[in-house]
């Protein structure tokens, strides 16, 4: 069940990837796992998915902990973060998508360092201004970047974006462009864009995706709350 929906979504984002004319390859999938059992994890990893995305730190701990010792499986910290939490992010996660703010960039800095370790980071844009929502306000990038470019234990690589909750997925595009626009402004055409969920990933990917974040399109709806 869960391997077919994870072999679904594989294949569409293949497809969606072909129709633009790019290398299926060059897109990664992370599996958003938040909400979800640590045996749905394991079964996702068993059908070799490797990429896992988590939203609050506690929970990332304890899937973490609880999967310890898999081969290449890494781990996503895909929400929104307290500075209070960043030794256990630190610790934890490859890929950092929600650096929205410069106090949060220096604290999970100081923390890699001191475990001598460098995640990949991107920096979280509200592209669509909402009162809602984290990130940097798109007139705020330019001086969050340079102060994310200080940090030596942060590798830098692109965007992230949450679009807003849109009927349709090709409402989205908008967004999904407007985002690429902005990552190519900041960090060149080999910027990495992490946008499109489960509702819009197709569409994200059409718009330059290069990592699509999935939740329950994989594992169904969510189930524990946390
Ligand atoms: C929950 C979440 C996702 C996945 O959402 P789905 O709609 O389940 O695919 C992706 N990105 C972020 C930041 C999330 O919080």
């Amino acid at each position: 069940m869960l391997a077919a929906r994870l072999h679904a979504v594989r294949q569409r984002v293949a497809a969606a990837a072909e129709r633009s004319g790019r290398d299926p390859a060059s897109i990664e999938l992370v599996a958003v796992s938040k909400g979800q059992p640590v045996e749905a994890v394991a079964a996702a990893y068993e059908a070799g998915q490797r990429a896992f995305g988590e939203n609050y730190v506690q929970e990332l701990v304890a899937k973490a902990t609880a999967l310890a010792g898999r081969d290449a499986l890494a781990w996503h910290a895909i929400g929104s973060l307290q500075r209070n939490k960043a030794r256990d992010v630190a610790r934890i996660a490859s890929v950092i998508h929600s650096i929205d703010r410069e106090e949060l960039a220096r604290e999970l800095d100081r923390r890699a360092a001191g475990l001598g370790r460098r995640p990949r980071v991107f920096v979280e844009v509200n592209i669509a201004h909402e009162s809602s929502k984290g990130g940097c306000a798109p007139e705020g990038l330019a001086s969050l970047l340079t102060a994310v470019r200080g940090c030596t234990s942060l590798e830098p690589v692109g965007l992230m974006a949450i679009v807003p909750d849109v009927e349709q997925p090709e409402q989205a595009r908008p967004y999904f462009a407007a985002l690429r626009r902005l990552g190519h402004e900041h960090f060149g055409p080999r910027c990495a864009l992490s946008m499109g969920m489960s509702h819009d990933f197709e569409v994200a990917i059409e718009e330059g995706a290069t990592v699509v974040r999935v939740g329950t399109a994989i594992f169904g709806p969510r189930t524990s709350a946390l």
